[in-house]
């Protein structure tokens, strides 16, 4: 076919801080519906090596500057600044094939995602470079020697290598963590629709917002960028497991430890409970879910539902439920309001998927649509890359190997029959590894049944019934807050969940040495570290004036066993261990009535608050309360409040201090051991 290719702009790719065009023949890239060029990309000549040392010597020197809250705030002006350009991404993604809902997926879902990490990144790390992971580990009996692990940035590039389904949220969902992090990124979009994510890449660098070298772009081939990989990089990839399984075995991914994070074809199940007859919302549900799977994105989602298991007895009436469903779907140009499934992303993709279709054909028959007569609304029929939902039907699931086996990159889903349960849950494992596989019951058993067996094959598993049939996200919705990734097959990542997947561009240390040393390498207190009393109580300190180890010895209080009735007959608390003497001894832990640990907890707060108004704002809670030693009438109470942790808000006047709390008895014996959250002011009220 000739397209004509007068003013169509030739992508660039950004590299050590210009805009660059390829040196070779720049190759069209088309319209999905229309056939049209939309643009032409070409990388050849670019110096992929002196991209690398950029992003190393630039960005993450840069990035690595910056606290975690920083970080953080800069993500979240990148997204506010995203949402407001998102018409102008919009307008472009149509070129993809996609629909406005498709595109919605792509473009808010990814700034959605960047605005997420943004918020995660205030409200869950400490507003430090480095993170403290997990808790101190006593290395002696003396407590002079003790180990910390620690995470800090990797001071590579990640160069993340995306597909072409979702050229905006692919490259968001994996730079925001790892601009949190700390690491500057490399971003190379599948070329077929890597106009849209150029654009955005160029709205992000006209903000400014960004540190020189923290992000950089290839528009085309990545050369022999991978040569230069070395172990302080970091690759991801999104696509096809034959291309993941080359990266992943390249020489110098292989020879430097690269972490290579992978995330390939994967053959989602879902799968109809037993009690989810016609009939049931459980089924209506279902039916819905499957045919939205199939249509969204034209079936072109990583996440999307390939094999649709079902009780044998209900499989006729699914199939007549679906094609009902499917053959309504309204297939033809994106840019017409009516169309609810655009084309595939290209000519070659359909031509891709047809094969595929013909491979499952050994093992299932079509019962719903013709992949080669599409039927369409708008749109071009023969420039166009359309193609109609396909629902084959696989009767002897258990003896076939094609339907568990090939991935057909479309609104293509196959019907696999099931008896008992134990036969559903072989056939979902037959995926070998898969990123999601979603269960519809409402059955209690059957879901608990079905998520111990689908649990190890797989990185998320939604449940879907009745009472979340409103709220629930949906079987193929990836969320920033959660895991996404799947064993096997589907590439062995993982990547979201959180600060999870921050993680992943760091480096977990573990550092050893007496605690008041690890203390200053880590500014968190422990115990063993330094103490300082300088007779001022820390709570009439601000966070300007309040430093790391400074303490609080409190007086005794002495307990007694009118103070534990008071109290229980106050709170209503009158637990027999508290009450009953007799009823107390038989209790294996106590030698008669002991003290409420809230009283504990109560009676430690009264010794050593400071109750004049000062820069300590609220007390929002403790973490890791744990009862070490009983207290029964006449033993007394003592406290030693530490400040562990200070965290100054970049956007506040106050900040969270955390304080370590021991409370001991007269004999020294740790009865509550605590940290006490505290909101402190940045400056005390003169
Ligand atoms: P590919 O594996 O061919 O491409 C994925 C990415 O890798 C693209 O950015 C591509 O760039 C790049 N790439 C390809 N070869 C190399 C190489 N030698 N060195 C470095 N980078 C390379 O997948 P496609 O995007 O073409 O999709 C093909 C199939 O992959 C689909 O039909 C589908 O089955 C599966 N797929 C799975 C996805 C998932 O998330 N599970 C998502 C998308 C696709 P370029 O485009 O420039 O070649």
């Amino acid at each position: 076919m000739n397209v004509p290719l007068k003013n169509v702009r030739q992508l660039e790719s950004y590299v050590a801080g210009q805009w660059v065009r390829g040196a070779g023949k720049a190759v069209p890239l088309l319209d999905a519906a229309t056939g049209e060029a939309v643009a032409l990309i070409d990388a050849s000549g670019i110096d992929f090596k002196a991209a690398l040392t950029h992003g190393r010597t630039a960005g993450s020197p840069a990035l690595r500057k910056m606290s975690f809250h920083e970080r953080a705030l800069m993500l979240k002006a990148l997204g506010q600044a995203l949402m407001e350009a998102k018409e102008e991404f919009y307008a472009l993604s149509t070129a993809t094939g996609a629909t406005r809902t498709d595109s919605w997926i792509d473009v808010e879902g990814g700034i959605g995602t960047l605005l997420s990490y943004a918020s995660k990144g205030r409200r869950e790390l400490p507003n430090t470079r480095i993170l403290v992971d997990g808790d101190v580990e006593p290395a002696s009996r003396d407590n002079s020697f003790s180990g910390q692990h620690i995470l800090s940035p990797l001071e590579g590039v990640a160069i993340h290598i995306n597909a072409f389904n979702f050229p905006c949220w692919g490259m968001l969902e994996k730079l925001a963590p790892t601009l949190l992090a700390g690491m500057p990124a490399i971003v190379k979009p599948a070329s077929q629709t890597a106009y849209l994510t150029e654009l955005m890449v160029r709205r992000i660098i006209d903000t400014g917002i960004l540190p020189r070298g923290a992000l950089q772009l290839i528009s085309g081939s990545v050369g022999d960028l991978l040569d230069h990989v070395d172990c302080q990089d970091v690759v991801t990839f999104t696509g096809s497991a034959a291309t993941g399984r080359k990266l992943r075995t390249h020489r110098s991914i292989v020879e430097n430890s690269v972490r290579f994070t992978m995330e390939a074809d994967s053959l989602n199940a879902t799968i109809l409970g037993p009690d989810a007859v016609p009939g049931t919302e459980e089924f209506d549900l279902f039916i819905k879910e499957v045919a939205r799977e199939m249509t969204a994105k034209a079936g072109q989602k990583c996440t999307a539902i390939r094999r649709v298991i079902a009780p044998r007895r209900s499989t006729e009436a699914l199939i007549e439920a679906l094609d009902e469903r499917l053959s309504k779907t309204v297939v033809g140009n994106p840019a017409d309001e009516a169309t609810r499934m655009g084309p595939l992303a290209s000519l070659a993709q359909r031509e891709e998927v047809r094969a595929r279709i013909k491979d499952l054909q050994r093992d299932a028959e079509i019962v719903v649509g013709d992949p080669d007569r599409p039927v369409i609304a708008s749109g071009d029929a023969v420039a166009g890359a359309f193609l109609n939902p396909v629902l084959l039907y696989c009767d002897m699931p258990g003896a076939a190997e094609a339907v568990h086996d090939v991935e057909a990159f479309g609104p293509v889903s196959t019907i696999l029959p099931y008896e008992t349960t134990d036969e559903a849950a072989a056939l979902a494992r037959r995926g070998k590894g898969s990123l999601v596989a979603s269960v519809f019951t409402n059955d209690a058993k059957f879901a608990r049944d079905a998520v111990q067996a689908l649990g190890p094959w797989h990185g998320r598993i939604m449940i879907g019934n009745r009472a979340s049939a409103k709220s629930a996200t949906g079987h193929g919705s990836p969320l920033p807050v959660l895991v996404h990734g799947g064993p096997g097959r589907a590439g062995g990542g993982e990547e979201l969940g959180g600060i999870r997947s921050v993680k992943h561009y760091m480096q977990r240390t573990a550092v050893q040495a007496a605690p008041w040393l690890l203390s200053e390498v880590t500014g968190r207190w422990m115990h063993g570290a330094k103490a300082r009393h300088d007779g001022m109580h820390p709570f009439r300190k601000s966070l300007a004036e309040l430093e790391i180890g400074d303490q609080l010895v409190t007086a005794s209080r002495t307990v007694t066993l009118e103070d534990i009735e008071h109290f229980a007959e106050f709170t209503g608390d009158t637990f027999y261990a508290h009450m009953d003497e007799e009823a107390a001894k038989a209790n294996p832990f106590f030698e008669g009535r002991v003290a409420h640990g809230y009283l504990i907890v109560s009676f430690a707060a009264g010794l050593f608050v400071d109750p004049a108004p000062g820069p300590v704002l609220a007390n929002y809670g403790v973490d890791s309360l744990r009862f070490l030693t009983p207290v029964n009438p006449g033993d007394s109470l003592q406290v030693t409040l530490t400040c562990k942790q200070i965290n100054p808000r970049e956007t506040e006047d106050y900040g969270e201090v955390r304080w370590d709390c021991t409370v001991v008895n007269q004999n020294a014996q740790v009865v509550a051991q605590y940290d006490v959250l505290t909101m402190v002011a940045k400056t005390r009220a003169s």
